[in-house]
Parts: C-alpha cells; sequence; structure tokens
C-alpha cells in the first residue's frame, strides 16, 4: 500500500480584521479531522464572548515580552497597539504528530512563517466587498466605532499583500469558503513530495 510520509501541514489563514477568519476556521475544525487550531497569545483584552485558552492566551505586556526574550515564539506582531504570536511548542508537536496546524495570523506574522518555513501554505481570506466588510465589523458589536475605523483602514493596506500568499479564498459563504480551504489542503497533502520516500523504497527513482 503506498503511503504518504509527511509532517502535519503548516497553514497560514490572513485577512482583513472582521472578515470572518474565525467563524471560517470553527467550520474547517468541524468538518476536517486531524487539524489543530494554534491558539495564539495576545495582549489585548478579551471581547465580549471570547475565553481565555480558547480564542487567545491573553497575557500581560510583562508576559508577553519574556516569551519574546525566551525565544518562544515562531512569530510575533504588534498590531493596532497590541502584540499577537505564534508559540512555537506546541504547534511543533502537532506537525511532528502529523496533524495539520492551522495559524490565523496578520500579513507581518505570515511573512515571518513564510521565511522560517517555506513549506507552509498561505491563504488569504478577502471579503466579497468593503462595504459588506464594514457590515460585518459592526455587526460583530464588539469594537468600538474608532477601532472599526482603524480596522477598515488597516484591511486596505493589508490587501496590498495578497501576492505573498499562495492562495485567494473569498468568504461569501462561510461553507463555500470551508470548502475552497479543505479543496486547497486536500490538493497540497498530494504533493508528489509526500511520496518520495515510498518510491525511493522501491529504487523507482
Ligand atoms: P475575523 O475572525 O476575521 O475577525 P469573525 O469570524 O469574527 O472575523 O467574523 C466577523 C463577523 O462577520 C461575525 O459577526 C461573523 O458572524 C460574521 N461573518 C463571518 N463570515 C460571514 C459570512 N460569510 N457572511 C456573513 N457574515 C459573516
Ligand atoms: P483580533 O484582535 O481581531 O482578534 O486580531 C487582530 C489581528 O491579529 C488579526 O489579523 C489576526 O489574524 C491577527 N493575529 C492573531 N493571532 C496572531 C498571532 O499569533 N500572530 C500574528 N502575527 N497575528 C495574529
Amino acid at each position: 500500500m503506498i503511503q504518504k510520509k509527511r509532517r502535519g501541514q503548516l497553514i497560514v489563514l490572513s485577512g482583513p480584521s472582521g472578515v470572518g477568519k474565525s467563524t471560517v476556521i470553527a467550520e474547517l475544525l468541524h468538518e476536517r479531522e486531524n487539524t489543530f487550531f494554534s491558539v495564539s497569545y495576545t495582549t489585548r483584552k478579551p471581547r465580549v464572548g471570547e475565553a481565555d485558552g480558547i480564542n487567545y492566551n491573553f497575557v500581560s505586556e510583562e508576559t508577553f515580552e519574556g516569551m519574546i526574550a525566551r525565544g518562544e515564539f515562531l512569530e510575533y506582531a504588534r498590531y493596532v497597539d497590541h502584540y499577537y504570536g505564534t508559540s512555537l511548542k506546541v504547534i511543533n508537536e502537532k506537525l511532528e504528530e502529523g496533524v495539520d496546524v492551522l495559524l490565523d495570523i496578520e500579513v507581518q506574522g505570515a511573512a515571518k512563517v513564510r521565511e522560517k518555513c517555506p513549506e507552509a501554505v498561505l491563504i488569504f481570506i478577502m471579503p466579497p466587498s468593503f462595504e459588506e466588510l464594514s457590515r460585518r465589523l459592526h455587526g460583530r458589536n464588539t469594537d468600538a466605532e474608532a477601532a472599526i475605523e482603524g480596522r477598515l483602514e488597516k484591511a486596505r493596506v493589508e490587501c496590498r499583500e495578497i501576492s505573498n500568499y499562495d492562495y485567494l479564498v473569498v468568504n461569501d459563504k462561510v461553507s463555500a469558503a470551508a470548502a475552497e480551504i479543505t479543496a486547497i489542503l486536500t490538493a497540497e497533502s498530494c504533493r508528489t513530495k509526500y511520496y518520495l520516500d515510498f518510491w525511493k523504497e522501491f529504487d523507482v527513482l
């Protein structure tokens, strides 16, 4: 029986705040086996409905800076006055076990992941329009008007980084966006490189 030999796939999802990344990720986790969401560390305060250890690990600036000093992050960035970072330890364990790991991170962090892990798959999630993005940010009802304006402005700047991503998915309907991401990940898992060990064993190459 032909077998793939691979670590888990590291998957980066980026896109403007409010585009629906968390919503699409929840759908993916529900539907896809062997997939783990990396819970980031942040110094921002929890929004209504967010829980520590589930949406983020909420920590103080002091704790976060201690983690930076000890080299505990794969990547971290400053975004709208707060730190956000991905802890190395857990994701390495999961990847070694062959589990796919999803990161929900902004564009500076994604660029760092690309540098450090060239095999990562980078997917950018776009809203169907900026009007719809504004509606979603207002509809979420978790940020003050000034914060929403800041996030909308940032969204236009972030979209300039799209060419650094491997794939673009428009989140019009959640189920359709999740299905496209699943298709991308299925295709990525079928790359010939994951079968090379098998063929080498049989001296075909
Ligand atoms: P992000 O994680 O990208 O900041 P969220 O997942 O919090 O975004 O989604 C922002 C808001 O938009 C939420 O209220 C969510 O229910 C809504 N939303 C997400 N995806 C869609 C969609 N495809 N159509 C309509 N509303 C959506
Ligand atoms: P929010 O405050 O809306 O939850 O997130 C703001 C931005 O931070 C989003 O674009 C999100 O993708 C990004 N983000 C969340 N966790 C991380 C992380 O660990 N590293 C980086 N670089 N960005 C993150």
